[in-house]
């Protein structure tokens, strides 16, 4: 695999003596000591975006999603690579990553493909509204799901006519350097797509305060997101966000209990819980407790800890030994706020004392103050809380700062929808609804601003023009 920085189709020595050290979450040991990105960097690959942007955006859509689709095709013969790098560098179970994290990241990629996703022209009376790219785009993302992420900001970025820089997470840089790979293979013209790896406060920061960028998109936690805001205004940048959740799955009298609860408890911990929509509140009726947290237990049990090579695995380490610790620590926070422990807890799992491993954990009888009932843990802890009506389970679903996503369950879908229509939430499912990669997805309140995927996501990256006549 490549080293150093991708600029203007060429990878190059970053100009950085610092490092970033990239360390197997299942081993300890270190896997790549990387370029950490300086602002010379940050500088040559803005340089590089902005020199590229007249001829790309003048590209014709059809041309552009020629070579989206060219990067799609490029994508899927690669597919198993993505997979076992994701599984080394994040720690996320092989199969879940094949399935998952590179599934999703095909659908979505493929989704792009198609001239039709990008908004066209609109007469308005005597006015014509034209579109137009918003120009150099810095993608700025999380370490979670590397490659979705990518995919979701730079696919739809580029179908818009504007060039990009890529950040990735620093914590999982490794998927984005095969993604480089994949968008030098499938011949994009050079300085369009560009990267470079570093730090937030380093190389995130310098590209957000850059005057040449025009817009950042941004995937990461609330903290770093309201920063990236701040500095972002200074030069009137447009900025999107998908920030982070805490997200609700009501499990309404009537819906299938035992399924309903199963399917939340997979939900939380897929991607040992290091998911942003992960639905980590699970809300029942009082007289369903007992039931739903039996169900809950043996559901969680059935997620065997371990490498993420075993086939046996559910669930593997988390991603780093600073977010295994803060884990550990929100666990051990729940258990002093008086909520019981009813599987999982702070401790070591039997066998794992390498690599950061947290049990899968439940906790029951979580009432609406405590912390962990508010703040994301990013880990894999389930909180079971109880309510009487259903005017109380909407309240308990909005009391929190976040509103990415929702789950409903109930045995009437028109019920559902219309508790759906209550939620203060980006995304709700119903029953279970599977995933569809052309509608928008993204956050209200602090997870966020703007949407991603599909002709949504396109849009983010246009400006609008009125031309009247
Ligand atoms: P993070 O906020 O620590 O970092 C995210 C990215 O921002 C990284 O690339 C980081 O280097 C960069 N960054 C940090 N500070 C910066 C700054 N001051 N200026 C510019 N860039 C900066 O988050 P993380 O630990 O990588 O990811 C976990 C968080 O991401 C969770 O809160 C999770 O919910 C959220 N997330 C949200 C979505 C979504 O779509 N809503 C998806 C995945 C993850």
């Amino acid at each position: 695999m490549n080293e150093g920085i991708y600029v203007a189709g060429r990878w190059r020595s970053s100009a950085s003596t610092e490092t970033v050290e990239v360390l197997n979450p299942a081993t300890e040991e270190l896997l790549r000591r990387l370029p950490a990105g300086a602002g010379a960097d940050v500088e040559r690959a803005v340089e590089a975006a902005a020199a590229a942007f007249p001829a790309w955006s003048a590209t014709p859509v059809a041309d552009r999603c020629a070579y989206i689709a060219a990067i799609s095709t490029e994508l899927e013969r690669r597919a198993d690579e993505f997979a076992e790098l994701i599984a080394v560098d994040v720690g996320c179970p092989l199969k879940i990553a094949r399935r998952v994290q590179v599934g999703m990241s095909l659908a979505v990629a493929e989704a792009f493909r198609s001239p039709e996703i990008v908004p066209e022209t609109e007469e308005l009376g005597n006015s014509v509204v034209v579109r137009e790219p918003v120009g150099v785009v810095a993608a700025i993302t999380a370490w979670n799901f590397p490659l979705f992420l990518a995919v979701a900001k730079v696919l739809p970025a580029l179908a818009a006519g504007c060039t990009v820089v890529l950040k990735p997470g620093e914590v999982a840089p490794l998927t984005a350097y095969l993604f480089a790979e994949v968008v030098d293979a499938a011949g994009v013209p050079p300085g369009v797509f560009n990267m470079v790896s570093g730090t937030g406060a380093v190389a995130g920061e310098a590209l957000v305060a850059h005057p040449g960028v025009d817009m950042i998109s941004f995937t990461g936690s609330t903290r770093a997101g309201i920063r990236v805001g701040e500095v972002a205004a200074r030069t009137v940048k447009r900025v999107t966000a998908e920030l982070g959740g805490k997200s609700p799955s009501i499990l309404l009298p009537g819906a299938d209990l035992a399924s309903a609860v199963r399917a939340t408890v997979r939900n939380a911990y897929l991607n040992s819980g290091q998911t942003c929509g992960a639905l980590t509140r699970m809300l029942v009726h009082h007289a369903d407790r007992d039931e739903a947290v039996e169900v809950a237990v043996a559901t969680a049990r059935a997620h065997v800890v371990g490498d993420p090579f075993d086939p046996a695995t559910r669930l593997g380490p988390l991603a780093s030994g600073a977010q295994r610790d803060r884990v550990r620590r929100h666990i051990d926070q729940g258990v002093a706020e008086g909520a019981t422990l009813v599987c999982g807890g702070s401790g070591v799992p039997a066998g794992r004392d390498v690599g950061y491993y947290v049990d899968a954990t439940v906790f029951a009888d979580v009432t609406p103050e405590m912390a962990i009932a508010g703040q994301e843990i990013f880990g894999p802890v389930l909180s079971v809380m109880t309510y009487t009506s259903e005017e109380e389970a909407v309240r308990i679903a909005n009391g929190t700062p976040y509103g990415l996503v929702a789950a409903v369950w109930a045995g009437d879908t028109d019920r559902a929808m219309a508790v759906a229509g209550r939620i203060r939430a980006g995304q709700v499912d119903l029953n279970g609804a599977r995933f569809n990669p052309a509608a928008p997805f993204g956050g209200y309140k602090a997870s966020g601003n703007g949407r991603e995927l599909g002709r949504h996501g396109v849009a983010e990256f246009l400006e609008t023009k009125s031309i009247q006549r």
